[in-house]
């Protein structure tokens, strides 16, 4: 799957599902959002038929996602099945950790190999009230689960937000030294289902670069960065005491689209060339009409062939996606 840039498509991200156990207040509104119906969702049959085509067509890495990908009973079997292929892919999993104290394990041994779990502050009344769910202590049992359960190194995706946890940049790295996880601050981006993204609001890179400067010494992390979005950075702190890896997104104001290996299959079966792109193609549809894997090849392949340069969040025309984060997969 090659576009018209020569950008290969090797990464798969596949959201299970757009529901989600938390309410994160810049991704979606108290009630929840009208969630997609079940007969809708693909099956652990057909996801798992899509990631076979896909790995055929030169897909090498898949992150299950959601929503939240636990709260989908089958993920284990979803993960089994993609686990399973010839040649295997290396599978993640994106989630927000809750659940994970049960299912680490189960996990793992399904076959996933790397998780990244989503924690934007350790203050637990912080927490409650960005979450709207008071679950901090279950999200950070499921990082020791995850330890526990050997899925190294875990990744931690945080986004700072200003007058949000925008001053726990600093605590959020000495935490993840001491707890041994790797943390990656991700730019926000206007993917919230309010539309209340504001480009003046969002902590941008730099800014982050900045506040770790403040307290810890920073150089390039040696690995070679290729098409990870995250630029890594190795921080010790100023007594030299302890030391660690940082990741940081700018997903706004240093975009990788010129690098991009991604597509994105939604829960309902649309594969996406893009996070922003606003059309989406139908495999649903044919999956269930009986058609064959060349004829879903073709779709997968066109959908590709069509992907823009770049997100476009700059451009003076930029549209938000129709769907929301929590309903494309982040
Ligand atoms: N529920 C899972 C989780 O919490 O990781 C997977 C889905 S969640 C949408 C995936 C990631 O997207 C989370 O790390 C979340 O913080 C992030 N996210 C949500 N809205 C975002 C936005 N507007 N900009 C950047 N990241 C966002």
């Amino acid at each position: 799957m090659v576009d018209a840039f020569g950008r290969i498509a090797t990464d798969l991200r596949v959201s299970v599902t757009d529901r989600c156990n938390l309410r994160c207040t810049y991704c979606m509104p108290p009630e929840g959002l009208d969630w997609i119906p079940g007969d809708e969702l693909l099956s652990a049959d057909e996801l798992v038929r899509v990631v076979r085509l896909a790995v055929a067509e030169g897909v090498t890495e898949v992150r299950f996602t959601g929503g939240e990908p636990l709260v989908r009973p089958d993920l284990e079997a979803i993960i089994a099945g993609a686990a399973g292929l010839s040649p295997a892919p290396s599978i993640s999993l994106t989630t927000n950790g809750i659940g994970l104290t049960k299912r680490a394990e189960s996990l793992r041994a399904a076959g996933l190999t790397r998780i990244n779990v989503s924690l934007d502050t350790l203050d637990r009344e912080r927490f409650t009230s960005l979450t709207r769910r008071d679950r901090l202590a279950d999200v950070l049992d499921g990082i020791e689960a995850a330890k526990a359960a050997g899925l190294h190194p875990v990744k931690i995706n945080t986004v700072p937000m200003r007058g949000v946890n925008d001053d726990e940049v600093v605590s959020l790295v000495r935490w993840a030294i001491d707890s041994g996880v790797h943390l990656r601050f991700i730019e926000q981006m206007p993917l919230d289902a309010q539309h209340a993204w504001s480009r003046q609001e969002m902590v941008k890179a730099d800014e982050i670069l900045a506040q770790l400067a403040s307290a810890f010494t920073l150089e390039p992390a040696a690995e070679v960065r290729g098409s990870d979005p995250a630029e890594r950075w190795t921080v010790t702190s100023l007594d030299g005491a302890a030391t660690g890896v940082v990741g940081v997104i700018g997903s706004v104001t240093r975009p990788f689209c010129a690098a991009c290996d991604r597509v994105r299959l939604t829960s309902d079966g649309q594969l996406r060339n893009c996070l922003f792109s606003q059309t989406e193609t139908d495999l649903r549809t044919p999956l269930r009409n009986g058609a064959s894997d060349e004829e879903v090849v073709v779709l997968m392949r066109e959908c590709l062939a069509a992907k823009k340069a770049g997100h476009g969040i700059d451009e003076p025309t930029f549209l938000p996606p129709l769907r929301p984060m929590s309903a494309i997969g982040g």
